[in-house]
């Protein structure tokens, strides 16, 4: 089956979508920090295509040379496996180093990724988001996890490629 990843680092809100997507609460979200641990697989369906979605982890860790790391492995783990990426980054942080980093791997990878501005809740919050354009990716797409607006869009294009 086809598999759509969600990376990113932790807390952008990847669990949130996940849970949205499989329609109950298979992943843990934590408001502290992302506590899902390793990765989680649901099933979806989206204009009558069906998936596979996965979550990946929230790797608790102290060091931040592992936590990046766990970081890099998913998402390597992620560009072998999927069908097409989702990676998302937080409006509300801005775009981070860890942010560029995993983009730097994604935009190197031969698969489509698109590019979900998460917790885009508000018309302010979407002004905000245009800095993300600056990561290079030709599909950015701005939605709110948490009351599911722009969800619809970013399926629209993730199914064009199952
Ligand atoms: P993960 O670590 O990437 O899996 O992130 P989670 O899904 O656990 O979410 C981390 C926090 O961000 C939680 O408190 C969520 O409720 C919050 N969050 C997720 N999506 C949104 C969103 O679209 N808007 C806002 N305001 N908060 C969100
Ligand atoms: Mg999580």
């Amino acid at each position: 089956m086809d598999i759509v990843a969600i990376v990113g680092r932790p807390n952008v809100g990847k669990s949130t979508l996940f849970n949205r997507l499989i329609g109950e609460r298979q992943s843990i979200v934590d408001d502290q920090s992302g506590v899902t641990r390793d990765r989680q697989y649901g099933q979806s369906h989206w204009n009558g295509k069906e998936f596979a979605v996965v979550d990946t982890g929230g790797f608790v860790r102290n060091s931040d040379d592992v936590f990046e790391a766990a970081i890099r492995d998913q998402v390597e783990i992620a560009i072998e496996e999927a069908t097409v990426i989702l990676f998302m980054v937080d409006v509300t942080t801005g775009i981070t180093d860890l942010d560029e980093e995993v983009a730097q791997m994604l935009r190197r990878a031969e698969k489509p990724v698109l590019l979900a501005v998460n917790k885009v809740d508000n018309n302010q919050r979407q002004l905000e988001a245009n800095e993300f354009w600056s990561l290079g990716f030709e599909q950015t797409f701005f939605l709110s996890s948490v009351t599911g607006s722009g969800t619809g869009d970013l399926l629209d294009a993730a199914v064009e490629y199952i």
